[in-house]
């Protein structure tokens, strides 16, 4: 189906997004100053396995909009779990160097409220309970179907941003998460990859505000703040 750019360019700008900046620019979107990293949802996968956290990451990579990070030891995974800002982790608990379980219990002393997945052969009752009850948000046993993982950590991101329906709709707009299929005033919107990306991002944080740190790529110190949609 080919893309309808005024029909997109509707979406974006009668759909409430708006944005105040300090000096004169066309839309990002359309002019390309912006990745299309800065539009994803961002993972992080803690699992010592490399092959299957490679087979894990182009799963949620081909499957959503995630960029996926891989750590595979647990000292590793710690430090980048606490130094970024990510949308989910999918932690194994059987780890060198650091235990998962440990990784868990200091994120959350820390305050850490990103949502993790623990995916690990542990899979006695007591292993669960143990696993939850140290702050895992969901527990899934190795083997295990990808078509479930990803189902799964789908929905703790939509939780995290306390959006558990996957079809989001602000006003006239509509967003399905799942199928990715825009529909704005009865009417189904194609968009390009990237911009259905940023819908996304933008419906899933709707009445934030968002810093997208355009500034960073444009390559000078001109500050934009974009505002979610309302
Ligand atoms: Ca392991």
């Amino acid at each position: 189906m080919a893309v309808d750019k005024t029909a997109a360019g509707a979406v974006f700008l009668s759909a409430g997004l708006s944005r105040r900046n300090t000096g004169e620019m066309s839309d990002p979107v359309m002019c390309g100053l912006c990745s299309d990293d800065d539009f994803k949802m961002r993972a992080l996968i803690v699992e010592d396995e490399k092959r299957l956290a490679r087979n894990i990451a182009r799963a949620l990579e081909e499957a959503t909009s995630f960029a996926v990070d891989i750590s595979t030891d647990g000292e590793d995974g710690l430090y980048m779990a606490l130094s970024n800002p990510y949308d989910l982790i999918v932690l194994d608990l059987m780890l060198p160097k650091v235990k998962g379980l440990e990784i868990l219990q200091n994120l959350r002393c820390k305050g850490q409220r990103t949502p993790v997945l623990i995916l690990t052969a542990c899979d006695t009752t007591n292993d669960i309970i143990q696993g939850l009850d140290s702050g895992g948000d969901d527990y899934l046993t190795k083997p295990f179907e990808t078509g479930e993982l990803i189902a799964r950590c789908k929905a703790l991101v939509r939780r995290s941003y306390d959006r558990p329906d996957p079809v989001i709709s602000i006003g006239e707009l509509s967003v399905d998460t799942v199928g990715h299929v825009v529909t704005f005033r009865g009417k189904q919107v194609v968009l390009p990859a990237m911009e259905y990306r940023l819908l996304e991002y933008l419906a899933l944080r709707a009445g934030e505000i968002v810093s997208a740190g355009f500034h960073t790529a444009c390559g000078d110190n001109r500050h934009y703040i974009y505002r979610g949609l309302y």
